[in-house]
């Protein structure tokens, strides 16, 4: 017998679908089949059956062998790790619940830590941007119900969140868009032509790294003056144009993503947008929402604003919460030789940091805690197995709009497998007792 767990919510991307159907067996020890979710939302269930899955801690030897060993003696090699260093960074903090997050961010508070989640590669210019000016923005059920004009700019969900489309931006009928994708318009600006694009009414193909004087010039078009004859590789008909399409619509949302975030102009790109935002909304009722990835990269920001007023880059090393980018942010750290630990929790920059920040990961006390094994755990000196979180274990989660939504626990994690926050828990009681010592 077989029964059906239904509301559950896919722990992989940013949308946070929560209508996914997930088939266990009767004594909640198998997962069977997951309905709903995309492909890679149903492989990340999936994954968690793996028989050739890592269950238990391993360290890696001299020879460069794999030797197993127990949850305690990884509790203790990374309490002495945090507590030996002078300045360790514990990075990643986007896959895990926000009870894991404020546990660790207890841990990095006594050994004065610098905190770090995967906005640092990301949306980190975003949060700056939103620092400096504010942000216009609304939440994803808005947009479905709402919202007539799509803008997305320099990101491609057609790939990185494939049900957001259908879920929220393009295709659902809503209260006010009862006619689903044939009642909107949607752009794109991209230098690629995407699969987003691809189902686009307009596609800009905008010059490489040359956002910024196209986000500027669509605030030219709006108030109707003087263009170029091309901006940015967009020849200015097609500006004024979009422009126009923008400013006709009853609600417009721009999501923006890696390709404007992290391309020449960074933070001033976005502060662009906003004010982009800001100005369509003297014509009409217009928001902006960044494209989060990782599923609770958003909590992590909100739990360190909470915490310590900063969402990513947090440097504690001094006693009181520091937070300067460029400076404190993880791969300005690792290449100036600044931090001599590095924990790494919810993420995986082995795969995403550059090869030069990997190797001073390599080369350091290190601890990776990842139910998978990944690049980053292959670099690290101790890998901890945890349950997945959303499917093994519940807890608190943010959407990419800010919402919390409460991640659903729906079949057993492998006998005796700690979770990210009990591991954390037990090493913060092992760090204070060392600190006692
Ligand atoms: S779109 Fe994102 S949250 Fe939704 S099922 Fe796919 S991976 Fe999961």
């Amino acid at each position: 017998m077989t029964r059906t767990v239904t509301d559950v919510i896919c722990p992989f991307c940013g949308t946070l679908c929560d209508d996914l159907e997930v088939v266990v067996s009767d004594d909640g020890k198998e997962l069977l089949e997951v309905y709903n979710a995309c492909a890679i939302g149903a492989e990340k269930f999936l994954h968690s059956q793996a028989k050739d899955r890592i269950t238990r801690p391993r360290m890696r030897q001299e020879d460069g062998s794999w030797k197993e060993i127990s949850y305690d003696e990884a509790i203790e090699y990374t309490a002495r790790m945090l507590t030996d260093a002078k300045k360790p960074l514990m990075y990643g903090w986007s896959s895990t619940n926000c009870e894991a997050q404020a546990v660790g961010s207890e841990i990095g508070e006594v050994v004065g830590a610098v905190m770090d989640n995967t906005a640092t590669v990301c949306h980190g210019t975003s949060l700056i941007a939103v620092q400096d000016i504010g942000i216009p923005s609304c939440t994803l059920g808005e947009v479905k119900n709402r919202a007539d004009r799509i803008l997305f700019w320099g990101c491609n969900p057609a790939h990185a969140h494939p049900r957001h489309m259908s879920r929220y931006s393009i295709f659902p009928r809503g209260f006010f868009t009862g006619k689903g994708h044939t009642g909107r318009k949607v752009i794109v600006v991209d230098p690629r032509p995407t699969d987003t694009a691809s189902v686009a009414d307009v596609h800009l193909q905008v010059e490489q790294g040359r956002d910024y004087e196209l986000l500027n010039a669509f605030r030219v078009a709006f108030k109707g003056e003087q263009l170029p004859d091309v901006v940015a590789g967009i020849p200015k008909e097609k500006i004024y144009e979009a422009a126009e399409t923008l400013k006709s619509g009853r609600f417009v949302i721009i999501f923006f993503g890696m390709g404007v975030t992290q391309s020449l102009g960074k933070n001033h790109n976005i502060d662009e947008a906003i004010a982009v935002t800001r100005d369509l909304n003297e014509y009409t009722k217009a928001a902006i929402m960044p494209m989060r990835g990782h599923y609770n990269v958003t909590g992590s920001g909100q739990v360190w604003g909470w915490l310590f007023g900063f969402p990513y880059a947090v440097d504690l090393s001094r006693g009181f919460a520091r937070y300067n980018p460029g400076e404190t942010t993880s791969n300005d750290l690792l290449r100036r030789d600044e931090v001599d630990a590095v924990f790494v929790l919810g993420s995986d920059p082995g795969a995403h940091f550059p090869f030069s920040s990997v190797k001073k990961i390599y080369d350091r006390p290190s601890v990776a805690i990842d139910p998978h094994e990944t690049p980053t755990t292959e670099v690290c000196k101790v890998h901890v197995p945890v349950a997945f979180v959303g499917v093994e274990v519940g807890g608190c989660a943010y959407r990419m709009d800010n919402v919390p939504i409460e991640t659903r626990k729906v079949v057993e994690p492998p006998e005796g497998m700690m979770t990210d926050e009990e591991f954390l828990k037990h090493v913060l009681a092992r760090v204070k007792e060392i600190q006692g010592e």
